[in-house]
């Protein structure tokens, strides 16, 4: 792999350079500023002190950073909302280019698509498309970047309903390698190719400054929301939430099962706080006075807590962000099941009793529907069949539970194994080697990407992410 040195102390002339000819602010080491500019949400990569950050102000911004970096000799890391979960939204002594400030969204509401810049999250795009009662899909959580999540995939509430994010995704600029401003998309002075592999390719093709979606008809309030139950009953709700599947869960349906403890919520009763809990989250986004029937096999299992009911879609996407706010140490291990068999389960229910620290939580996803129609060779995510997706999601406060809690999540995995289908998910990935890698593609796309890859970066400028080596 060719990659760039990395250096820690610049050349101050091209540094004041930089700062003139940027509309957004550059932080140094020991700037007002630096450490906010610096952090990231996963703290097991607090330390990473890049030389410089570079919060763009738009696409300009973005070009002469680039710039700036190539000339420097620095390592470029990416970022847009900065939920990495391997940290490579910085750099040890590398530049990071920042498009978080680039929160720009036009709506077109008769076409209905919105034109977005790479540096929103969802509530931010959310709050935009649900003005003209339109959505795209976009992850569980909605401090996520759009261009991480849609870059990576993009698994949320609206996934069986509207596909992932990234099918979602029609267009979008591109800041290469070399500089230039790249178009993306499927009309004819457009780079099509470039398209195919920002569908789940990941960061690797340059800095996406604005992307388009098509939207569809959501809410505002749709039917779900959440509901509680003890640990004992976690059996239970798995074999029902795999009756509705094999049943053929309508499309307008999510659940996700989370396996966790309770939060010290107001809308849990104290005795629940912080003993081990099942929180089932559903979303309903079909006619929304159909949705009580639709929720009733969840409702009807009896939980200790039901918040199942109209929400307004934005309210329903922020619901699980202040679990999972900044500032733990986190890991992820997650693959695709094949089915929650029998087997599958017991592993789940005995992963979830043997967790080390009380954040730590077990996800599993409902697939399926529309995402599941897209043909695999259609976009650069290739895994469209598994109707589940189980993720280990390790979550703990301080380093001297990282070895308990690293090795939890390898562990749990590694006894589900045999269930799942071996491929890989880069959005949950951490960094787990080239194999991983290549699993989430297949050899075919991997190829294919590898080859785009060297169109527009052969010298693998962009390699702080799950790198594609170029072809
Ligand atoms: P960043 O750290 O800013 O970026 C991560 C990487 O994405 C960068 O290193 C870069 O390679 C690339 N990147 C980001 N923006 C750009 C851009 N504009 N141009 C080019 N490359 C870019 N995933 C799901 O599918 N569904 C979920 O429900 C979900 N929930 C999550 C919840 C939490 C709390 C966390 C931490 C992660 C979750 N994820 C989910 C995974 C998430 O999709 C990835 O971590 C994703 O990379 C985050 O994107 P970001 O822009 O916030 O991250």
């Amino acid at each position: 792999m060719t990659t760039l040195p990395t250096q820690s102390t610049l050349d101050t002339g091209a540094l004041t350079e930089l700062r003139e000819s940027l509309r957004g602010p550059v932080f140094t080491p020991g700037d007002a500023g630096y450490d906010d500019a610096r952090e990231v949400w996963n703290a097991m990569f607090a330390d990473q002190r890049p030389a410089v950050v570079v919060q763009c102000a738009g696409v300009a911004d973005v070009i002469r950073a680039v710039s700036f970096a190539r000339s420097e000799g620095l390592e470029i890391a990416v970022r847009g909302g900065g939920h990495s979960i391997p940290g490579f939204s910085s750099s040890d002594g590398g530049i990071v280019i920042d498009v978080g400030p680039m929160k720009g969204a036009r709506v077109d509401a008769q076409r209905r698509t919105v034109t977005a810049q790479g540096g929103m999250q969802w509530h931010e795009l959310d709050h935009e498309t649900q003005a003209f009662g339109l959505a795209t899909t976009g992850g569980y959580v909605s401090t996520t970047g759009i261009g991480g999540l849609t870059l990576g995939g993009g698994i949320g509430h609206l996934a069986r309903n509207l596909g992932l994010a990234c099918d979602r995704l029609i267009g979008a600029d591109v800041v290469t390698a070399d500089g230039r401003v790249v178009r993306a998309g499927l009309g004819s002075d457009e780079e099509s190719e470039l398209l195919w592999a920002l569908k789940g390719g990941g960061g690797n093709f340059g800095i996406v400054t604005s992307m388009d979606f098509q939207l569809a008809p959501v809410g505002p309030v749709v039917y779900g929301g959440a509901a509680f139950f003890p640990p004992t009953q976690l059996r239970e709700i798995l074999e029902t939430v795999r009756g509705l599947m094999d049943a053929g869960m309508p499309d307008e349906l999510t659940i996700l099962v989370n396996a966790t403890t309770a939060p010290p919520a107001p809308f849990l009763p104290e005795e629940m706080h912080g003993h081990p809990g099942i929180a089932v989250v559903a979303c309903w986004s079909g006619p929304v006075e159909e949705g009580e029937a639709m929720v009733a096999p969840i409702r009807a299992l009896g939980p200790a807590v039901d918040l199942l009911g109209e929400i307004p879609y934005e309210a329903l996407q922020q619901l699980l962000d202040p679990l999972l706010d900044k500032g733990h140490r986190n890991y992820m291990k997650a693959g695709y099941l094949d089915a929650l068999s029998d087997g599958a389960i017991d592993r789940i229910v005995e992963g979830h009793a043997d967790r080390p620290a009380p954040a730590c939580e077990l996800h599993i996803h409902t697939m399926g529907g529309a995402a599941a129609r897209v043909p695999a060779d259609a976009s650069a995510f290739p895994h469209r069949s598994a109707p589940y997706v189980i993720n280990m999601m390790s979550r703990w406060e301080s380093a001297d539970q990282d070895d308990a809690c690293l090795q939890w999540g390898r562990d749990v995995y590694a006894t589900l194994e045999e269930h799942t289908t071996g491929g890989a998910y880069i959005n949950y990935l951490g960094s787990e080697g080239q194999d991983r890698v290549r699993a989430a593609y297949g050899d075919e796309s991997y190829e294919r990407l590898a080859a785009i890859k060297a169109k527009y970066d052969p010298d693998n400028v962009f390699h702080r992410n799950q790198n594609i080596t170029p072809a």
